[in-house]
Formats: structure tokens, C-alpha cells, sequence
């Protein structure tokens, strides 16, 4: 079966209902034709279910925490029942704290902003921007890509016998490729992390949408993820893990919220108390439909069951890639090799094509949404094509003349909905 022939596909049911799936749209050869999102590694379209849920709460909508009114009393029950929910999903332990955030992104810069001074940061080059970038302030190792997952266990436990073992150190490591949908050994680098006193903190943002994550069981110190990753809408992320770190720091953010009291010195200045909760980085009025809808989204997927949705994903996986192994000019990219566990995530390029050019026509004939560029993993997608992509913009899509090496990649991605 062909990439163009698999939106209709209809020999198994997608899992769950997302919006927007009964959209058709038109095609530049004529006629309309059902439009089929295969880019949830981007996005996940928001489930049905989570919009029922934030449109039932609606009527009880009120300001949180700072409220004595019923309304208010409601929305900060809710609200905290909301991180009670996101602590059982992700199996989190007694006494961790669920922080709610904007997203991925904004996570690890809340946690790269509370580290320990002198903190010792190592991350592999392959990770996605806003798991590389947030470090840049601490003293970073940028570990080369490894080509295998046991080779990635030894690469960091290089490093780590290297390090000055007195001060800090963490190691933030992303569970599955945004690029390759490839599986990392995140129990294994936990392990390696630990025996040399780092903290590892683990960017879930492929990896929870696609598979449980505990906390507990995986024994990371922190995991990050993003609400419209995860089938809830845009603006909602989440940091949960140990508190220790995150109360030791001063908040992300300072303002009302995320302090206790606040009083004027004698000489003119101001003390402030800061909260020892999660409400320390939640300065100002939280995203409260944010975190409900994440919420929400984690209720969905436990009780579709991960098994449920890991089926229909692998199937589609082997669909694309079966039918595009007729096509000689194919090149799927992978770190680990072609039969690497992974999530519903493919790249790849077709040699002598343009790879903007290849998804504007999968859009333009066939109605299929995918995904072209770098995808914020520069130096990964450098060391995947074996060509320079660098200063193509911040997720550019470069172009390449016909027959010359590709500079960018093609993306499939598949979700609960698909
Ligand atoms: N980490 C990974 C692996 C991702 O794929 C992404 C987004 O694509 C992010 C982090 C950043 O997520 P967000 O843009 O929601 O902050």
C-alpha cells in the first residue's frame, strides 16, 4: 500500500476521535478528498473527548486559588485534582511535584534555570532544540550521536567518569526521536546517570503521547512534556519530579502565585517568601483549561489503553514502510538501524527530490499533511543526511536542487486518530 492510499485505509479503526477528521479538502487535480493528518509528532489534534470535557467545565469557570467564591473554589479543586491526575499518569513518587508549564520547551527552561550552581549538564547532540538549547548558561557536554542504544549508555557513562565527581550534574535525555520515532534506553541511561550522581531528566514529548511513562519505574528525577503533543490544545506543558531542585530555586517567574508574603524592609527594599509548592514557578493566573484539558487528554488515553493505540500506530508504521520499499529512491533515517523499536514517528528522504517540493505535492494531490525540514534537530538531521543544513532558519526547509543531496527531510507521523 502507498503512502497516497492510506488515509483510506479503513481496515482498522483509528482509537479515538480527534477533531478535524471529517475535514476534506481540495486538490489541485480537482475534487475534494479527506484530508489525512499524518504530522502528530508536531501536533496531535486535540481528542473530542478533551474538548467535551473543557466545554462541560465551562459553566463553572472561575479565577483559581486567590478565590472565596463557589466558582473559585471549584476551578481550584479542579485545577488541583488536574495535577493529581498528570502525577498518577506519569507514576510519579510520594512527595514530586507536578509543575504545570507551557510546554516541552518551556519545562526545561524553567529546570535549566533552577539548577544548582556549578551544575555539570551533558546532553547528546541529537536531541531536539529545546532539549539541546536551554543548558547553554551551565557548564554543558554535548555528547556525539551514537549508533546504537548500548553505545549510547557507554558514550555517557564516559563522560560521566570524566566529570568532577563533587558538584551537581544532570543529563537530559529525550525517550523518543522526534526525527526517527526511535526509542531510547531511558531505564538504562537513568541507571548510568545515577551510579555517577547525576539527576537525569527525561523530555517525554514523543515518547508520552505513544507509551506509559513512569516516572517511578523509569527512576528519572524529572519528565517533561507538552499538552498539544498529547491530545489537549496548544499553551499547556507539564515538569514533574523531584522537588528539591525546584524549591531550592528561585521561581521562573516572579510575581502573585508563586509567593507567600511580601513585605517592605526598613530600608525601602522588599523581602519575599517564596511558595515551596509547585505554585513557586506558577507565577500569575495559570493556564487552568490548560491543565484541565491535559488532564483530561492523560484520562483518555489510560482508559483507551496504551496496547490499543501502540497496535494501530506499528501498523501503520509497517504500512509505510512497506509500501514505500518498492520504491528504490527511499531512504528512511534512523541512528539505531531500520528495525529499531520506535513510535508511530518515519523520516525519510527520496533521492533526487526536493523534500519541500515532496511534501507540497503529498499535500497539493493528495491531501496528506506531512512534515519537511529539520525539525528543530539540526545537528541530528546533519549527521542523519551527511549534508550541512545549518543556517536554514529555525526550522527551515531548505531547498536543493533536483538530483542533488537532500538538505531536509520528509516526515510521517501518526497519532490516536489516525
Ligand atoms: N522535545 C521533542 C522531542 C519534541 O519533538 C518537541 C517538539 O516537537 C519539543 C521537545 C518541544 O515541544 P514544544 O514545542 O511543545 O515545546
Amino acid at each position: 500500500m502507498s503512502v497516497s492510499t492510506l488515509a483510506a485505509d479503513q481496515s482498522v479503526c483509528a482509537p479515538l476521535p480527534v477533531l478535524g477528521r471529517d475535514v476534506t479538502v481540495p486538490l489541485v487535480t480537482g475534487g475534494e478528498v479527506a484530508y489525512a493528518a499524518l504530522d502528530y509528532a508536531a501536533s496531535a489534534p486535540a481528542l473530542q473527548r478533551v474538548w467535551d470535557d473543557v466545554a462541560a467545565y465551562a459553566p463553572y469557570y472561575g479565577s483559581v486559588h486567590r478565590g472565596a467564591g463557589y466558582l473559585s473554589q471549584l476551578s481550584t479543586d479542579l485545577f488541583e485534582n488536574a495535577r493529581r491526575t498528570v502525577a498518577e499518569f506519569l507514576g510519579c513518587r510520594e512527595g514530586d511535584q507536578v509543575v504545570f508549564t507551557r510546554s516541552t520547551t518551556d519545562s526545561l527552561n524553567l529546570l535549566a534555570d533552577a539548577l544548582p550552581a556549578d551544575c555539570q549538564v551533558f546532553v547528546f547532540e541529537t536531541e531536539h532544540h529545546a532539549s539541546l538549547l536551554p543548558w547553554r548558561n551551565a557548564r554543558v557536554t554535548y555528547l556525539d550521536a551514537p549508533r546504537s542504544p548500548h553505545q549510547a549508555v557507554e558514550t555517557l557513562e564516559r563522560a560521566l567518569a570524566d566529570r568532577d565527581p563533587h558538584g551537581p550534574a544532570l543529563v537530559c535525555v529525550t525517550g523518543a526521536s522526534n526525527v526517527t520515532g526511535e526509542l531510547w534506553p531511558v531505564r538504562e541511561l537513568a541507571a548510568a546517570a545515577h551510579a555517577h550522581g547525576a539527576r537525569i531528566v527525561l523530555d517525554a514529548a514523543q515518547l508520552a503521547p505513544h507509551h506509559p511513562v513512569s516516572v517511578a519505574d523509569l527512576d528519572v528525577d524529572w519528565v517533561a512534556f507538552s499538552g498539544h503533543k498529547l491530545y489537549a490544545p496548544f499553551g499547556s506543558g507539564v515538569l514533574a519530579g523531584r522537588a528539591d531542585w525546584l524549591r531550592a530555586a528561585e521561581p521562573y517567574l516572579a510575581g502573585g502565585g508563586a509567593s507567600r508574603k511580601v513585605s517592605r524592609r526598613e530600608d525601602g527594599g522588599v523581602d519575599v517568601e517564596w511558595h515551596d509548592s509547585a505554585a513557586r514557578h506558577e507565577a500569575g493566573s495559570p493556564n487552568v483549561i490548560g491543565a484541565y484539558a491535559v488532564a483530561s487528554a492523560c484520562r483518555a488515553l489510560t482508559e483507551a489503553g496504551f496496547d490499543t493505540l501502540v497496535a494501530r500506530e506499528q501498523h501503520l508504521v509497517r504500512t509505510v514502510r512497506e509500501g514505500l520499499s518498492d520504491v528504490p529512491q527511499v531512504r528512511f533515517l534512523s541512528l539505531f538501524g531500520d528495525d529499531a523499536p520506535r513510535v508511530g514517528v518515519l523520516s525519510f528522504v527520496v533521492e533526487g527530490w526536493n523534500s519541500s517540493h515532496f511534501a507540497a505535492a503529498l499535500s497539493a494531490e493528495y491531501g496528506i499533511g506531512v512534515r519537511d525540514g529539520l525539525f528543530c534537530a539540526h545537528p541530528l538531521l546533519r549527521t542523519l543526511l551527511g549534508s550541512d543544513p545549518q543556517a536554514q532558519g529555525e526550522c527551515g526547509s531548505p531547498e536543493a536542487a533536483p538530483g542533488e543531496k537532500s538538505l531536509n527531510a520528509i516526515r510521517v507521523s501518526f497519532g490516536a486518530g489516525t
